[in-house]
């Protein structure tokens, strides 16, 4: 018997983390697993998925999740963004997690979801323990109770494990270990569904590999005006606003934007384009006057 579980998130969340946190896990618990991230082209904020194969037999599987039995959708603004396709290949025994404040009964009525769902507002447990909206650790909590399968104590070993591993500091992995127990207990004990053995016949396609033309893997661009017509404010967990009050009008800020989201008015002072701002913060971090702050968005849907 197989478990299945699909990370989705955007690059930064930590949902390769996550995945790698849950095979850790796993294997403590003595299942053989298999775990990898899937990326686009695009940097920071574009949608992403990661992949955890757990199984007390040998895992013949390769490649992604076409249907997952545990779907952890880390962002909810990736629910209406057709190209991250988060419901893909859910069926009526997947396990659906969204990371929002929002009931399940809310989630289920908007996006019509197969199977069953579970809420959670990890972000928010992530920025009062972690002081950070990264999720790795939380995300994988959330997955681990819902295996039904992966003990709390296998939890705190993997957490410490793949958190030293990228170097995080001692204190910040504490901080993750405690997000991570805080969501590990607010999962209710597993309910028997979470136990049902996988029907064989769902069993995922070996991936095969087919000849594909070499300008698939190119870096190629075929359209003018991408980024004007790919809007990517919708990324953004955290909003940068200026106090113009305050500005020097140093520049910094304009400099530093990764993805020329600032511009100078005729004023010289910096102006956000919030179309596409993805709330990567550098210039929160970068303004040496300190005069841009970070508002928390919240999307009504
Ligand atoms: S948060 Fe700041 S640096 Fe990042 S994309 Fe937005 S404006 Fe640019
Ligand atoms: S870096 Fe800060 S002080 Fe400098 S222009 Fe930007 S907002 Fe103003």
């Amino acid at each position: 018997m197989i478990k299945r579980v699909r990370f989705h998130g955007r690059g930064g969340q930590g949902m390769k983390t996550a995945s790698r946190i849950v095979g850790t896990a796993s294997f403590l618990e003595e299942f053989f697993v298999q775990d990898c991230p899937l990326y686009g082209a695009e940097r920071r904020g574009a949608p992403m998925v990661a992949f955890t194969r757990l199984s007390k037999e040998p895992i013949f599987e390769r490649g992604i999740i076409t249907s997952p039995d545990i779907n952890m959708i880390a962002d909810e603004t990736l629910l209406g963004d057709k190209s991250a396709n988060v419901f893909q290949g859910t069926w009526e025994g997947t396990i659906t997690i969204v990371n929002t404040h929002y009931p399940a009964s809310h989630v289920r009525n908007v996006y019509g979801v197969v199977g069953e769902i579970v809420t959670l507002d990890i972000t928010e447990i992530a920025l009062n323990v972690i002081g950070e909206s990264v999720l790795s650790s939380t995300a994988a909590a959330v997955v681990c109770k819902l295996t039904g399968m992966i003990t709390e104590s296998s939890l705190e070993k993997a957490v410490i494990k793949e958190l030293s591993s990228i170097n995080l500091k001692k204190e910040l992995i504490e901080k993750n270990l405690q997000a991570a127990l805080t969501c590990f207990d607010r999962i209710p004990e597993t309910h028997p569904h979470y136990f049902e053995p996988i029907k064989e016949d769902k069993m995922d396609e070996i991936v095969k590999l087919e000849y594909a033309d070499p300008r698939i893997g190119t870096p190629s661009v075929y359209a003018k005006g991408n980024t004007r017509l790919k809007k990517t404010g919708n990324w953004r967990l955290f909003r940068p606003v200026i106090d113009h009050e305050k500005c020097s009008r140093c520049r910094t800020c304009f400099v530093y934007c990764p993805h020329s989201c600032i511009s100078i008015d005729e004023g010289d002072y910096p102006q956000i384009d919030y179309e596409n701002c993805k709330g990567c913060l550098t210039c929160f971090y970068e303004c040496p006057k300190k005069v841009i702050s970070k508002d928390h968005e919240v999307r009504a849907w």
